[in-house]
């Protein structure tokens, strides 16, 4: 698992073949994926970037569709809800995830001059939290793992 979202890719067929792995999921676990959402995770995976539902909305309207702020809403609940998509809550916005219908915690690089996003694998910092968790008889549910900084695009720009 690599921080994709940072590195050279062919992104055409990174779109498609996320996708994809979200077709396959659904079609495995019987859940549908209606053309809304499908459409909501090709633009969440249009740029590597995290995005809010407001900013989904104004593509889904750019189109030509009258979609109201509770249909980005549910669509995101539905891909987040089986791991399609990850919800950044330091920005308040959602990522396509980069690995879908892996069971993991995932963690997140963010730029802070691009607001350009990365999943990376989060299981080191994990085990040391479990260990002091398990130290101090605490059951851990859920663990948010961000990291704010700068992205090599931001770091080699000109100041
Ligand atoms: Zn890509
Ligand atoms: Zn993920
Ligand atoms: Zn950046």
């Amino acid at each position: 698992m690599d921080a994709i979202g940072f590195e050279k890719h062919d992104h055409r067929s990174c779109i498609a073949d996320c996708v994809r792995a979200a077709e396959d999921v659904c079609h495995a676990k019987g859940l549908k994926l209606t053309p809304q959402r499908r459409r909501v995770l090709e633009i969440l995976l249009a740029e590597h970037r995290a995005l809010g539902a407001y900013e989904i909305l104004d593509v889904l309207r750019a189109e030509g569709q009258t979609a109201q702020p509770p249909v980005a809403y549910r669509a995101l609940d539905f891909l987040v809800a089986h791991g399609f998509a990850h919800k950044v809550e330091r920005l308040n916005a959602f990522i396509a995830c980069a690995h879908p219908g892996e069971d993991h915690a995932p963690a997140f690089l963010i730029c802070r001059m691009c607001k350009a996003v990365a999943e990376a694998p989060s299981e080191p910092s994990r085990a040391n939290l479990s260990t002091t968790a398990k130290a101090a008889r605490f059951q851990v549910e859920t663990t948010v793992v961000e990291a704010v900084g700068l992205c090599p695009k931001c770091l080699d720009a000109p100041a």
